[in-house]
């Protein structure tokens, strides 16, 4: 199994949505526009009025699948995301690596980026387990990981996260 695949792909455009702060003004076009190369070309980037909110909608399914804590509570946020979905996929080589998309090519642009975060999470948690999908344990950060340790062991989204929470615990420690 290649760890490395994971975190390229649809999966990644998944973990992003989740981790895109929705407070700034256009997060949703900022969002989408590095997301690009997913989106059928001609497809307006430019989410309008209700399909904000369903994007944000959207976000918190990915938010709440990652924090499951056990089997059940996955698979009722994995089949909330597939029941948003329309997938009808197709083979691409677009970019000049064979692969697929999961939406039609010319459905609009919600239902595109909703199959695409549906079918690529629930790839990554059939195949891998839901226990590779996370939110971050430090104290200052709750983005979604992918986990791709070779033994699902990991509890933070970065090297960042891990070694600031290794020093606040053992300044923690050293205080009492
Ligand atoms: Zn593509
Ligand atoms: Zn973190």
């Amino acid at each position: 199994m290649d760890y490395d695949t994971y975190e390229s792909n649809a999966v990644e455009l998944a973990v992003d949505l989740a981790n895109t702060g929705r407070d700034v003004p256009g997060w949703d076009e900022t969002f989408l526009t590095a997301h690009e190369d997913w989106f059928t070309p001609g497809t307006s980037l430019h989410a309008e009025g209700r399909d904000v909110a369903r994007l944000a909608a959207l976000a918190d399914l990915v938010r709440s699948l990652a924090a499951a804590d056990d089997q059940a509570s996955a698979m009722r946020g994995l089949n909330d995301l597939l029941g948003l979905a329309r997938p009808r996929p197709y083979a691409t080589d677009h970019d000049g690596e064979l692969h697929l998309h999961y939406a039609r090519e010319d459905a609009g642009l919600l239902e595109q980026v909703t199959t695409t975060v549906a079918m690529g999470l629930s790839q990554l948690v059939v195949q891998h387990g839901w226990q590779r999908l996370g939110i971050c344990s430090a104290e200052t950060c709750d983005d979604v990981y992918v986990d791709t340790s070779r033994n699902a062991s990991r509890r933070y989204c970065s090297n960042t996260c891990a070694s600031r929470s290794t020093v606040a615990a053992y300044r923690a420690r050293r205080r009492t």
